[in-house]
């Protein structure tokens, strides 16, 4: 007798029926740019991210409105600064566009969407590294102050989760510490557990305007080469506090989602980057991809390799279709 795997797949009521994974709205998070360069109604096309802008504050809070109408569950805040110096002084600013985008959000829309924000130095230092630097050298422990004290301001204007995406060792600890010493105890950690030092960020930078000025970041973000470190990354972030894991980016590393389910006990998102989105954009512009279908198809990809969410610049979209 021959084994005819076909039989379940001869028509699309079969195929519905046993199919493994779906993509749902509630799997997407939408990642937003704050830019405090721009008027409040004021947006602007991100040019190596076609169909992505950058939000002046109130543009951003009726971006987040429509996306929480459409079903996505979250939304997942950077900040550009009008002010960059060497500590990063301006991500802890209380009237900081993303202070303020988070507080205006969660007043208008409680409960009925995630904010996220992302904690990091890079957006705000001069010379665009995740840390303090001393000469060529990040510094890992006097980041981590700063990096709590972003948290906590990110807390007190009301965010849901903060999503510290640095690498420095130890900062989910040092986050949660500052977070529960200042009676922050319900404000959830993302941590980008497994970040590795990918070109695949291109855009982003451009977004962000957090390109470094000099060197990279090949000594505190992963190596493309290592899984099994992405294990101990991961098992850190966890026993450090993590209530979350990310790993990012996602594509190029569905090996490294597939072992993160597997390891973990809590929830594994996958960040489809900048240049995951461009590289698709880019080919379906040229007519050479079939745009919408290539985009399931990755979302769908991510999700079968074991992310419980995934962020993801075409969630907007993407949860129309759904
Ligand atoms: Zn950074």
């Amino acid at each position: 007798m021959l084994i005819r795997p076909r039989r379940l797949r001869k028509n699309q009521k079969i195929r519905d029926l046993v199919r493994e994974t779906v993509l749902t709205k509630n799997d997407l998070i939408m990642p937003i740019f704050v830019d405090e360069n721009l008027k409040n109604n004021e947006k602007t096309p991100i040019t190596s991210m076609p169909g992505q802008f950058r939000y002046g504050v109130d543009s951003a809070v009726k971006e987040c409105v429509e996306i929480s109408k459409l079903g996505v569950p979250g939304v997942i805040l950077f900040g550009i600064p009008t002010e960059k110096d060497e500590f990063a002084n301006s991500a802890v600013n209380e009237n900081g566009g993303v202070q303020k985008v988070i507080s205006k959000v969660k007043a208008e829309l409680g409960d009925d969407l995630l904010v996220i924000a992302d904690v990091c130095m890079c957006e705000y230092t001069s010379h665009g590294h995740c840390g303090i630097i001393k000469g060529e050298e990040i510094l890992n422990d006097e980041t981590l102050e700063i990096l709590g004290n972003i948290a906590l301001s990110y807390a007190k204007a009301g965010v849901d989760i903060v999503a510290p995406s640095d690498m420095m060792d130890g900062r989910v600890l040092k986050i949660r510490n500052v977070l529960d010493e200042n009676g922050f105890k319900n404000v959830s950690i993302m941590s980008y557990a497994a970040k590795y030092a990918s070109a695949f960020y291109g855009p982003f930078r451009d977004a962000a305007e957090s390109t470094p000025q000099f060197g990279d970041r090949k000594s505190y973000q992963m190596d493309m080469g290592n899984s099994r470190e992405a294990i101990k990354e991961i098992e850190l972030d966890i026993k450090e506090g993590a209530d979350l894991i990310l790993v990012k980016p996602a594509l190029p590393y569905l090996d490294i989602v597939k072992m993160a389910k597997k390891i973990s006990n809590v929830p594994v998102g996958g960040y489809c980057v900048s240049g995951e989105y461009s590289m698709i954009e880019a080919a379906a512009e040229k007519g050479w991809l079939d745009r919408e279908k290539v985009i399931y198809e990755t979302l769908l990809s991510i999700k079968r390799a074991g992310a419980d969410f995934i962020i993801t610049y075409w969630a907007k979209e993407v949860a129309k279709w759904l």
